[in-house]
């Protein structure tokens, strides 16, 4: 497929003016097609509003008419076939079985919203019939309907092509509530975001919804961005990327003269918590387990583990040798881009440098300038110097991580009291160590969004009872996760409806019903019309 380099404006395209940029291909270096641009101010007025004017048709369209969209988006983001996972290949640097398994993730999500939109629960109608001959005053028949917000901007993060992207749950999820979506383009991959659009509109064509529900602009550097944040009609935004972006987006939102809600999902040290009896038991084999999660997708995973705390002993001496030993047997691999890739070699140097930090194993072979390479770094600490110096429990995105020793169980849940927000945290340990560490679980439920068992936090299903997310700086907002169906709620409000007549209230609130969705009828839940 040709890549223009357009932005695609409610099904417009427009050729980018003022700055423009490529993309560059992490593994040799090179430009590829395609010549980008940043959008302007007007580019970003226009798109917002085409979303506003398209907002009452797609949100006043059938749940079926959405649900096919859905559908249909998914089949059309299979139609692009191999040249979309090339594209991708390319931009990003990441293996061609990683990409189809993340396409088959974005598909999956498609249909599981649209699945979503059939059972209607989701929209949590609530119905509390009239007592006209209530004593002392009657009671008003009042109903309350979660209703979509209004156009919604999403930034998606470089390392999610597919699922975290142009077409990733926060696009999928905004409208399938009803939500118009104008999306920042990330500028790493481009041409993956351009293919992506053209799936988007040609599902909306074929299910007759209109073009404004959609938007793509590019813009590298923040201008773009910000302006998208900040313009009136953006109701929401959705953004995956770095704290640093996230929290420059986030102030951005709180200071319009409008604040509106802002969903961050940021990134995180997903600290793993391993015990003694597992440590006695399976030192290696959990060592094993963890360096293959630390270089996952070349370490750019949120939900890396990229700190280990375990108590001092035979068994963590053990755990660490194994630990290096497996890392030496990692060979560099490309990361996203050069910028990535830079910091990366920027957050370990400094991390060289602090006192009471050793690197415990590393690749043994040395990664490639211009292939973009990465080698996998593993150090070790003690708590003390992890809690004296800040920049060792902030993110450094990529496959470096350290495992920290505690000289007492005090001093485990002291750095675990200390802990700031996380997306997720691991405990690897037997039962019996689940018993005795149950003050530490405890700790874990006030600081992260998911607490895994004997296995890490990279992985996640997308499914009803999945948590993503965390208190800050993990995300902006501890109560929405960006992940699985209840993504939804984030582009949502309640609307509360008070006499009105059966025939003017939305389709969730009719006496009727939509057929076989669960209601809150006068304080209990069924499925049965009122
Ligand atoms: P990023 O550099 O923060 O970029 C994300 C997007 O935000 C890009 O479009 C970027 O555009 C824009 N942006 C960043 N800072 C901005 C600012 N100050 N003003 C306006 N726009 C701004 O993140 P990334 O490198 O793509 O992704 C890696 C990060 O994402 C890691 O930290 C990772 O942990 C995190 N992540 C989190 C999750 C999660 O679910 N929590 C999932 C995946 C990744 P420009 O590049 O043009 O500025």
């Amino acid at each position: 497929m040709n890549i223009t380099g357009n932005h695609f404006i409610a099904g417009r395209e427009v050729a980018p003016q003022g700055n423009t940029f490529q993309a560059i291909a992490p593994a040799t270096s090179q430009p590829l097609e395609g010549v980008f641009g940043d959008a302007s101010h007007a580019d970003a007025d226009t798109a917002l509003q085409a979303a506003d004017d398209a907002f009452d048709a797609l949100r006043l369209a059938s749940v079926e008419t959405r649900a096919t969209f859905l559908e249909t988006l998914a089949d059309e983001i299979l139609a692009l076939g191999d040249a979309l996972l090339e594209r991708a290949h390319a931009e990003t640097a990441l293996p061609m079985a990683r990409l189809t398994g993340e396409r088959g993730r974005a598909m999956g999500q498609c249909k599981m919203f649209a699945g979503l939109l059939r059972d209607g629960s989701w929209a949590q109608a609530s119905i509390d019939r009239a007592i006209p001959d209530r004593q002392p005053l009657p009671k008003p028949d009042v109903r309350k309907v979660l209703l979509p917000i209004g156009p919604v901007v999403v930034f998606g993060a470089s390392n999610f092509p597919f699922a975290i992207g142009v077409v990733g749950t926060d696009t999928v999820c905004a409208l399938a509530a009803g939500c118009p979506v104008v999306v920042k383009g990330h500028p790493a991959h481009p041409g993956t975001c351009e293919m992506l659009a053209r799936a988007v509109y040609a599902a909306l064509e074929k299910t007759g919804l209109p073009a404004g529900a959609f938007s793509v602009l590019y813009g590298k550097g923040n201008d773009i961005g910000v302006t998208l944040v900040k313009h009136p009609l953006t109701q929401a935004v959705a953004f995956t990327g770095s704290l640093r972006g996230g929290r420059a987006l986030m102030d951005v939102a709180a200071a319009r003269p409008q604040p509106i809600p802002f969903y961050g999902e940021m990134g995180s040290v997903n600290p793993v918590f391993v015990l003694p009896r597992a440590l006695e038991q399976r030192a290696g084999k959990m060592a094993e387990g963890y360096v293959q999660s630390v270089n996952m997708g070349v370490g750019q995973f949120c939900t890396n583990p990229a700190v280990v705390v375990g108590l001092a002993g035979d068994g963590l001496k053990a755990f660490v040798e194994g630990a290096a030993a497996e890392a030496a047997k990692v060979s560099p691999a490309s990361m996203l881009h050069r910028g990535i890739c830079e910091a990366y070699e920027a957050g370990t140097a400094v991390w060289h440098t602090i006192d009471g930090l050793k690197l415990a194993g590393e690749s043994s072979t040395a990664p490639q300038q211009e292939a973009t390479q990465a080698p996998c770094r593993i150090f070790t600490t003690t708590v003390d110097v992890l809690e004296n110096n800040e920049e060792l429990r902030r993110e450094v995105f990529g496959p470096c991580s350290i495992v920290t020793e505690c000289a007492s169980v005090e001093e485990m849940l002291r750095f675990a009291r200390g802990l700031e927000g996380q997306l997720t945290a691991a405990i690897h340990g037997t039962e019996e160590d689940l018993r005795e560490f149950a003050p530490l679980v405890r700790i874990l439920e006030r600081k992260v969004g998911r607490i895994i068992f004997n296995g890490f936090g990279t992985g996640i299903e997308p499914c009803p009872s999945m948590h993503h997310g965390g208190p800050y700086p993990a995300a902006s907002h501890s109560f929405f996760t960006s992940i699985g169906t209840s993504a939804i709620y984030r582009f949502v409000r309640p609307v509360c409806y008070q006499g009105f007549p059966d025939e003017a209230l939305p389709d969730a609130l009719k006496n009727s019903g939509p057929a076989g969705a669960f209601r809150v009828v006068d304080g209990k839940l069924t499925s049965a019309a009122v």
